[in-house]
């Protein structure tokens, strides 16, 4: 069996550093290491859907942003396939038949929506594709037949119901599903890196967000306001750097020679924490020298962004051709399931002559 990725991002706005270092980077490096046969990367926009039924108009937006993110990057349509989600109806499909393996109490269990019903205030309103939406992922996984799923640590849970259901299929009908296996950074800090504000997630739908395409300017004022230790008050106070956002974003993005380049007078992290925690070390030293860091990364990218964004109709080509292409793919697999399901009743020449000798008798 080959190696194949599924992975994806919801159109809910434009992508911003947790991306980067949960997910985006990563799917890069596999991308460009030849070892994967097929990578699908999806724009979730029904996924988006299930919490912002009421604003299409912001997923249909954002579908282009999130490309046009993905290209400057460095995702090279020529080596993954890039699709949107609400085009390949074989997907919906497929969630439909899973549905029937999964209960609501289940789906109720599942940690990540948990958090995320209550992160949007749904309390006991919650759109039954909200919380479905586990069993949506799972079709979209499985129709491409993705053993590795990249991802940060919130689709752990995600990944588990995937495989739950993948086993529950097989075992029932006839074993046509792969089950997948997340693939999450290394570094721990990566996993879920956290917001400006220091809130446990950086995510678009919180506001305390970097985004890939902010200006210099707008990543210097993010990261100058950007929350740290409220008690580190005067330079000389003693400082924390557990659940400091700056410290903990310099976690995510040091590089063996950022010391060097930027402040050579620290040997390396473990140097510059112990500094700020004996006092002595003030925030807006350590703020710039991150400023620094971002920009190193994010130039590149920024820049990339601008080229792609001459030619908008182009990417929207790119999305077209990787649609149809995994529709294909999608259309083969749901036939698959079908089969072993036994409802592709007109093609089954054996039912067919089956159920005629019966009326015949
Ligand atoms: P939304 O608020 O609309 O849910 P989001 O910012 O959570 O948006 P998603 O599109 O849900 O982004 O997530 C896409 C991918 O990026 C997932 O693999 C997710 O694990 C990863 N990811 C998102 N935010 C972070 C983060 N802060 N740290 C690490 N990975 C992240
Ligand atoms: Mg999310």
């Amino acid at each position: 069996m080959g190696k194949i990725i599924l992975t994806g991002d919801r159109p809910t706005g434009r992508l911003h550093l947790g991306h980067y270092v949960g997910s985006l980077k990563r799917r890069v490096e596999l991308q460009n290491s030849g070892e994967y046969d097929k990578i699908y990367i999806m724009i979730a926009d029904a996924q988006a859907l299930t919490d912002n039924w009421d604003n299409p108009e912001k997923i249909r937006q954002s579908i282009i942003e999130v490309a046009l993110d993905y290209l400057s990057v460095g995702i090279d349509p020529d080596k993954c396939t890039i699709l949107i989600q609400s085009q390949i109806p074989e997907l919906t499909e497929l969630a439909f038949y899973y549905a029937d393996l999964v209960t609501l109490s289940r789906l109720e269990r599942n940690p990540t929506v948990k958090s995320e019903v209550k992160m949007r205030g749904f309390n006991t309103s919650i759109p039954v594709g909200f919380l479905t939406y586990p069993i949506s992922q799972t079709a979209d996984i499985t129709a491409f037949k993705a053993n590795v799923v990249p991802a940060g640590e919130d689709q752990e849970p995600m990944i588990e119901q995937a495989r739950e259901i993948v086993r529950k299929f097989n075992s029932t009908y006839s074993p046509v599903l792969v089950e997948p296996e997340i693939s999450i950074p290394e570094n721990v800090t990566c996993r879920r890196l956290p917001g400006t504000d220091g809130k446990e997630k950086m995510s678009k739908s919180l506001g305390n967000a970097i985004y890939l395409s902010d200006t210099p300017e707008e990543v210097k004022k993010k990261v100058m306001s950007m929350y740290t230790d409220p008690d580190h008050i005067q330079v000389s106070d003693p400082g924390k750097v557990e659940g400091n956002a700056v410290f903990t974003y310099l976690d995510a993005f040091v590089k063996a020679d950022s010391f060097e380049k930027y402040l050579p007078e620290y040997e390396n992290l473990d140097a510059l924490k112990d500094h700020y925690k004996r006092g002595g070390l003030g925030d807006v030293k350590v703020k710039k020298f991150l400023i620094k860091i971002l920009e190193e990364e994010l130039a590149p990218i920024r820049e990339r962004r601008h080229e792609f964004e001459k030619d908008i109709p182009h990417v929207y080509e790119i999305l077209k051709k990787g649609s149809e292409e995994a529709e294909k793919v999608a259309a083969a697999t749901l036939h698959e399931v079908k089969d072993a399901m036994r409802i592709n009743y007109f093609d089954d020449m054996e039912l067919i002559h089956s159920q005629a000798e019966k009326f015949s008798r």
